[in-house]
């Protein structure tokens, strides 16, 4: 497009903003893409890929355990916390670098520098000698979320999940408040690499908006695992005491600690942006209100990912990122469809979901048929293991459509995906029930559970 100095701007090289720049590119515009950090965002940096790394860490750990009863003898093991530091920054360089070549040779501009929207078209880059206006047709901001840590006396001790990965030394004793995604990952990540861990998480119930089979389900089995979750707790204040740090809960109880992971959620990164100038519009959480097109109020500035705060996922930001292209760069046609979509929670045991929750279901149709399986998976027969898994589905009585998927147990994040695919193409429980099943799995049993326990 004449008059400007490229067709799209990208704000963020994360997860959205790089899928956006990179295809934009590939389907011919110019593309220029600034990102203030590290590109990858983070996912890449400080989020799924080295949180999914410390998680097969922690997982050792079980494992070991649970060699003896397949006639191991493993002599005790022994974690070395720098090297798999050292290891995980290797890769995350590695991947920094794929991602930068990925970009290049889709002929992106890369502006390394924080950006700065000044209007509807011009964005300002501060780099390191100087700042740069670019003036673009169409502006994406993709600027991703930062931890929200709430307001008490002692914040300034506690440390988010940006700091947990170079904790330098491993705590002995972490408190983990939360009961959300992170919060529950980390205390599974840090109490498998022999950290004594303790959660407090406000509610009633870790994991507020999931199953609640699967709630209770997986808090049981955390807690086999050593994890001390307190339900209804929640801290009044934090001080510094010696090498430690000594917390006031609200009941009154202490508690002491060597560190302190708030997982209390996070919030749009909108500060310093510029979007004021702009004419960009903020929701009451701060998050940047888009259409069904991924378009703010003014009508050359698009924004996708966690800054929009709808599901704060990484296939999320990619999707919408596509549909941004294709309206920009395409026919146009391409739509967010923000049913059935897959997540799991890395703990241990992981967590699989797709589609809704039962109490979910329950709102949205009439009669419902609930199969629940739980079970000890055959590989704990053998290893002193007490571990046990949850499968549950959904179905909609009416239209025999299963409409809700939910897995407790050993990597039920790589069975769900495939489940989601059958939910995705709207199959009944009569297809799961026509399906054969792969013998001897875990995985079958969705395929098996013939009689409900509820309707
Ligand atoms: P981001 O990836 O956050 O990227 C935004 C980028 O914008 C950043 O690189 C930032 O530096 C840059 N930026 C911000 N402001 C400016 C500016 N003014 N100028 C230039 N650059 C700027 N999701 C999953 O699907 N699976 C998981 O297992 C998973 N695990 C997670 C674990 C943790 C600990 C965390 C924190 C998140 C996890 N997520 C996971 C969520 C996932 O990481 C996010 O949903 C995803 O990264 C959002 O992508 P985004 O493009 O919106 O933002
Ligand atoms: P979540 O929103 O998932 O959880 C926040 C937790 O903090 C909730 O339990 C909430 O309680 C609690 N909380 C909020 N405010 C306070 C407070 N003032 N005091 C005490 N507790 C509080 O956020 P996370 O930080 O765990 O993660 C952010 C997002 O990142 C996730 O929602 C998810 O979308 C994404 N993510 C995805 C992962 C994955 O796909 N595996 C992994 C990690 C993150 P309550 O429920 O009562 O509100």
């Amino acid at each position: 497009m004449s008059g400007f100095d490229c067709d799209l701007f990208v704000v963020g090289g994360g997860s959205g903003g790089v899928r956006a720049a990179r295809m934009a590119a590939q389907r011919g515009a110019r593309v220029v893409l600034a990102e203030a950090a590290a590109l990858g965002g983070t996912c890449v940096n400080v989020g799924c890929i080295p949180k999914k790394l410390y998680s097969y860490a922690a997982h050792y750990a079980h494992d070991f355990q649970d060699a003896a009863g397949f006639g191991w003898d493993v002599p005790a093991a022994r974690f070395d916390w720098q090297r798999l530091k050292m290891n995980r920054a290797a890769e995350i360089a590695r991947l920094n670098g794929v991602y930068a070549q990925l970009l290049a040779g889709a002929g992106v501009t890369m502006v390394p520098g924080w950006a700065t929207l000044l209007d509807a078209h011009t964005v300002q880059v501060a780099t390191g000698d100087g700042a740069r206006r670019w003036r673009a047709a169409h502006i994406l901001v993709a600027t991703g979320g930062t931890p929200s840590v709430p307001h008490f006396p002692g914040r300034e001790h506690v440390l988010t999940s940006d700091q947990m990965f170079d904790l330098e030394p491993l705590p002995r004793r972490l408190v983990v408040v939360g009961g959300g995604y992170i919060a529950c990952e980390f205390a599974s990540i840090f109490q498998g690499l022999g950290v004594q861990v303790t959660q407090l998480y406000r509610g009633e119930q870790v994991l507020r908006g999931f199953d609640d089979d699967v709630r209770a389900f997986l808090a049981q089995e955390m807690g086999k695992t050593g994890i001390d979750l307190r339900l209804h707790s929640n801290v009044a204040a934090i001080e510094r005491a010696g090498a430690g740090l000594a917390l006031t809960l609200e009941s009154g109880e202490a508690l002491t600690a060597d560190a302190v992971l708030y997982a209390t959620g996070r919030v749009p990164n909108v500060a310093g942006l510029g979007l004021d100038a702009a004419g960009v519009a903020l929701n009451a959480h701060g998050a940047i209100v888009v259409d069904e097109h991924f378009r703010t109020g003014v009508p050359s500035i698009h924004a996708v990912g966690d800054v929009c705060s709808r599901l704060q996922l990484t296939p999320v930001a990619l999707a919408e990122a596509m549909v941004v292209v294709d309206r920009l760069f395409g026919t146009g046609e391409r739509r967010m469809d923000y049913e059935c979509v897959p997540t799991a929670v890395f703990t241990h045991p992981n967590i699989g979901t797709v589609g809704l929750t039962e109490r979910q279901a329950r709102e949205r149709f009439g009669e419902l048929r609930i199969f629940r399986s739980e079970f000890r998976p055959l590989k704990h027969t053998l290893s002193a293991s007490t571990e046990r898994t949850l499968m549950k589905l959904v179905v909609d009585a009416a239209s025999d459509r299963v409409v809700g998927l939910h897995m407790v147990g050993a990597d039920a994040g790589e069975i769900v995906q495939g489940f989601a695919v059958a939910m995705k193409a709207g199959a009944t429980k009569s297809v799961f029930d026509h399906t054969l099943g792969i013998h001897p799995t875990a995985a079958e049993e969705f395929v098996t559970m013939r009689e409900p326990v509820t309707r």
